[in-house]
C-alpha cells in the first residue's frame, strides 16, 4: 500500500459533530480510500451548533464532496440543504450529505445501515414483530426503515411525557400501513411485549461506555427465539448482547450498523461498491485498540 499523497485533485469528505473526538469514521473511510487507491481523504470537523450554517456553506465554498453529520446536528442541518431524500425527510434527520457541483442533498444512511445489517444476517423484517427500545435519533431512523420494509412495531421509551415514542408512532401511521404502538419503557411493559415479538432492538444508550454494567433488558427475559440487535458498539460487545447470546438468541452488534451506514455513505460519494469487510476490519481494530 502506497502512502497517501494529497494533491489539488484529492476529493475531501468528512464528519461534522460536537463532540467529534471519538469518531471511528475517519479510520474506516481513510483505510478504504488508501487500500483501493482512490483519491479521497476523510477528516473530522468539530462544529458548534451556532456555527453549523457557516460549516455547511463552507462545504459548498470549499467544494467538499461529502459529509457525515453526527450528534447534535442531524436534524438542524436539514434546513441548510438543497434537497432531502424522501426517506430522510420522513425520518426528519440527515447523517450524510452529497455535494454535486454545489447542490447539497441529504440522506439518512443510519436507517439503511440498520436494515442492511439485518439483511446480511438473513433477517427480513417484513411481517416481523419488532420491539424498539428508545425514541431518540437512532430509534427514529430504525423505526421508519422497519416500517418501510413491512415490520410491525412496538416502541418503548423511558420518558413518555415528552412523547417522542408517540410522535414516531403517529408519523409512521401517517406514512405506512404498519401496526405501531408506543408505550413507556418499564418492567411490566417489557415483560408483556417480549412474550410476542421476533426482533428486539436496543436503541437507547443504556449499556454504552462508561456504563458498561448496565443493560436495558433483564437477562431472564431473553430467549433463543429472539433476534437481538444492540446498536451500541462501545463496549464491544455490550452486556446486553453477551446475555442475549448466552440465552441462545441470534445477535447483531452495533458495529454492523456503523459499518453499513459508512458503506452506504461511501457509495454515495464515490459511486463505487463499498468494501464492507475492509471497513469492518478497520473499525474493529480501532475499537480493540481503544479498549486496551
Ligand atoms: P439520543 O437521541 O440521545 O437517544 C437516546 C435514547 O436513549 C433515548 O430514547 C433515551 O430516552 C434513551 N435512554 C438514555 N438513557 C436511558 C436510561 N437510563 N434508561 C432508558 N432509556 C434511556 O441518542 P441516539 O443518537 O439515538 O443514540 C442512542 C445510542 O445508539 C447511543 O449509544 C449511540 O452511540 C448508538 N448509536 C449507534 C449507531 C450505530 O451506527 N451503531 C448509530 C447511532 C447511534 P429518553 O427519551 O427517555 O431520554
Amino acid at each position: 500500500m502506497k502512502d497517501k499523497v494529497i494533491s489539488g485533485k484529492t476529493k475531501i469528505c468528512g464528519v461534522v459533530g460536537d463532540p467529534i473526538e471519538h469518531t471511528m469514521s475517519p479510520v474506516m473511510h481513510n483505510t478504504v480510500f488508501k487500500t483501493l487507491g482512490i483519491d479521497y481523504i476523510y477528516v473530522p470537523f468539530k462544529v458548534k451548533s451556532s456555527e453549523l450554517r457557516q460549516a455547511i456553506e463552507g462545504m459548498r465554498a470549499l467544494n467538499i464532496r461529502g459529509l457525515n453529520i453526527t450528534i447534535p446536528h442531524k436534524v438542524a442541518v436539514m434546513r441548510f440543504l438543497d434537497r432531502i431524500d424522501p426517506l430522510a425527510e420522513k425520518i426528519g434527520a440527515v447523517n450524510t450529505i452529497v455535494n454535486d457541483e454545489g447542490i447539497l442533498t441529504g440522506y439518512n444512511t443510519d436507517a439503511g445501515g440498520f436494515l442492511q445489517a439485518l439483511l446480511e444476517k438473513d433477517i427480513n423484517p417484513a411481517g416481523k414483530k419488532v420491539l424498539v427500545l428508545g425514541a431518540g435519533g437512532a430509534a427514529k431512523a430504525i423505526c421508519f426503515i422497519l416500517a418501510e420494509h413491512g415490520a410491525n412495531l412496538v416502541i418503548l421509551n423511558r420518558k413518555l411525557e415528552l412523547d417522542w415514542a408517540q410522535d414516531i408512532a403517529h408519523r409512521i401511521e401517517q406514512n405506512y400501513t404498519a401496526n405501531v404502538r408506543a408505550d413507556e419503557l418499564n418492567k411490566k411493559n417489557l415483560e408483556q411485549t417480549l412474550t410476542n415479538i421476533d426482533i428486539l432492538v436496543n436503541a437507547t444508550s443504556v449499556g454504552m461506555s462508561p456504563n458498561t454494567d448496565e443493560t436495558p433488558v433483564d437477562a431472564k427475559l431473553l430467549c433463543s427465539d429472539l433476534v437481538v440487535f444492540d446498536i451500541i458498539y462501545n463496549p464491544f460487545p455490550t452486556r446486553f448482547l453477551r446475555e442475549a447470546k448466552t440465552a441462545g438468541a441470534k445477535t447483531i452488534d452495533g458495529l454492523e450498523m456503523l459499518v453499513w451506514q459508512g458503506a452506504l455513505s461511501f457509495e454515495k460519494w464515490t459511486g463505487r461498491k463499498p468494501p464492507v469487510d475492509l471497513m469492518r476490519q478497520s473499525a474493529l481494530r480501532l475499537l480493540q485498540r481503544n479498549e486496551k
